[in-house]
């Protein structure tokens, strides 16, 4: 899993990003590779999301912000002008810190993706996919009898794994979590990384996280930023280990951050 490897689902090159005049990310080249946890760590307002964001085009949303260099899925780069940022949001799914599930059901709130993208040709084959999707979200036995009620009155920890249905229900290849336990209590927080653990072997998994103690339980390769800049990234036990720059350091130590 070095930064060299083949397997990689994702090539970020040369990323820059900036919002108007100021620079938010320099340079940035990194190999997220397939069926394995990604983790970028650094401290707040080092870029880690502006970095996510590029990868599903979703600081296309934000009014100023411009993004240069190549970040390539499977060979083709994600800018390119026919690459329809619907259909990549599809492919690329987000997780956010704050769980979002939209005001409806929690039936409607699976069912919503697969239905506009036209992936199920019936009533039954919806009902099929909502189902396996909340069984690999964890989340099945706890929504099986209320599937038609508010996603919104379930617990955070509950809220969470329904926007990870949803964001499965849609088949994506690669999926982005921008510290999805922040806002979640401690066995939440541990059922959401048993979750990410089990979802690894079929997806391309890049996780935000303030949390060293989680980047090293759950990823297998880790990021560090610092100030816009990627310093490292490497196997996650050589990140924590043996950490080559300073900077990764003096983070992992707990010496600022
Ligand atoms: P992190 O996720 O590591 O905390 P961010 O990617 O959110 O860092 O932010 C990186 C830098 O970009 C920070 O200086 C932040 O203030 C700036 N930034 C982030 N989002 C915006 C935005 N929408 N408009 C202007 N500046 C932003
Ligand atoms: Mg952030």
């Amino acid at each position: 899993m070095s930064d060299t490897a083949a397997a990689a689902k994702v090539k970020a090159r040369g990323v820059r990003v900036f919002y108007g005049e100021k620079q938010a990310l320099f340079d940035v080249s990194l190999d997220i590779p397939d069926k394995a946890v990604t983790a970028l760590i650094g401290p707040s307002g080092c870029g880690k999301s502006t970095f996510l964001r590029c990868i599903n085009r979703m600081n296309d949303t934000i009014p100023g912000c411009r993004v240069e260099g190549e970040i390539v899925l499977d060979g083709a780069d994600v800018n390119d002008r026919d690459v329809d940022p619907v259909l990549l949001r599809a492919r690329v799914g987000m997780v956010f810190q704050k769980p979002n599930p939209f005001p409806k059901t929690i039936f409607e709130n699976v069912a919503y993706g697969p239905r506009i993208h036209g992936i199920v040709s019936s009533k039954s084959e919806l009902e099929g996919l909502v189902e396996s999707s909340l069984r690999r979200a964890g989340l099945w036995d706890e929504v099986a009898d209320r599937l038609h009620q508010p996603g919104t009155g379930l617990s955070g920890g509950q809220q969470q794994r329904l926007v990870i249905a949803r964001a499965i229900a849609v088949s994506p290849e690669v999926i982005l979590m921008d510290e999805p336990c922040s806002a979640l209590d401690p066995i939440a927080t541990a059922r959401i990384e048993e979750l990410i653990d089990e979802l690894r072997t079929q997806y391309c998994i890049v996780i935000v996280t303030h949390s060293m103690a989680q980047a090293a339980r759950v990823s297998q390769k880790t990021g560090f930023f610092h100030m816009g800049k990627l310093v490292e990234a490497g196997p996650t036990d050589e990140i924590f280990t043996n950490p080559r720059d300073t900077r990764t350091q003096d983070y992992i130590t707990g010496r600022f951050g």
